[in-house]
């Protein structure tokens, strides 16, 4: 075997910084490698990682569908303004408004379904079946800043690369790129919207909410309005979608009182929006 030696025939250092730099090296490629996947369907080597205006921009796409999906935008001009009012209120008077996300909130017309939505990058939505069973402007800003807790946290994204989803994320850069099929689109939306957070993620958006709501002078208690709505809702015979994709309220409720009372050691002041 050939020892390292200069060209005077010394040993010298270049053995030990040989060696780290071939481990260096090693390193920053199985790194740039592991940041691929192979994909056996298409025989093609892909990023699996969503930057952020990709993630902006799969959003977008999929927001007409999804508006298709639930029974199109609300006609309830005014019922859109307050939802637009809360919402900005939230994104811009709290730590969202320390992000880039492109936010837009979305009345649909759907009667039935119970439930709300964000799309990666910064889209919300709430139906009119959830919309007109709140009571107050504070129970709304409690759904819209849940919903824009999980746009910040990244939730989509995260998902999108633990889950069997990173299959299909070719279609999804595809669509983010603005260069996808009707048919990939279709599939992307569906997958987005079908896509169920995991607890730990609903938590933490609950967790964010009651800051967000307090930042922005929403009193946090009405999220655990939100929460006795829901279960009402479920006490009839059709169970609100809000179930399959998200935690039983009941047990959310005892979080969100502990999250308040972190966010107010001394008490909820009493100056905030009910
Ligand atoms: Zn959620």
């Amino acid at each position: 075997m050939f020892g390292f030696e200069n060209r005077y025939g010394e040993p010298s250092g270049m053995n030990i910084r040989f060696i780290i730099g071939v481990i260096i090296a090693l390193v920053s490629i199985v790194g740039y490698f592991s940041s691929r996947e192979y994909n056996p369907v298409t025989k093609e080597t892909q990023f699996v990682s969503l930057s952020p205006k990709q993630e902006i921009a799969l959003g977008l796409r999929a927001t007409p569908q999804l508006i298709r999906q639930y029974g199109g935008m609300h006609p309830d001009q005014n019922g859109q303004a307050i939802v637009d009012k809360v919402g900005f209120r939230l994104v811009k008077q709290s730590d969202a408004a320390k992000t880039n996300w492109q936010y837009e909130f979305h009345l649909l017309g759907d009667t039935r379904t119970i439930n709300a939505f964000a799309l990666p990058g910064g889209q919300v939505f709430i139906t009119a079946a959830l919309y007109s069973r709140l009571k107050t402007e504070g129970q709304l800003a409690g759904v819209l800043a849940h919903e824009i807790g999980h746009v910040v946290a990244r939730h989509g994204a995260e998902r999108m690369a633990k889950s069997q989803l990173t299959q299909g994320l070719t279609g999804a850069v595809a669509v983010a790129s603005g260069d996808a099929s009707a048919t990939q689109i279709a599939q992307v939306v569906g997958e987005l919207v079908n896509m169920s957070y995991g607890r730990d993620d609903e938590l933490e958006s609950d967790r964010l909410s009651v800051r967000f709501m307090a930042q922005a002078g929403y009193d946090p208690r009405a999220l655990i309005g939100v929460m006795e709505v829901l279960a009402q809702a479920s006490g009839g015979n059709r169970q609100p979608e809000f179930f399959s994709t998200h935690p039983n309220p009941e047990n959310r409720i005892e979080k969100i009182k502990a999250a308040i009372k972190e966010e107010f050691p001394g008490g909820v002041p009493s100056n905030l929006i009910p």
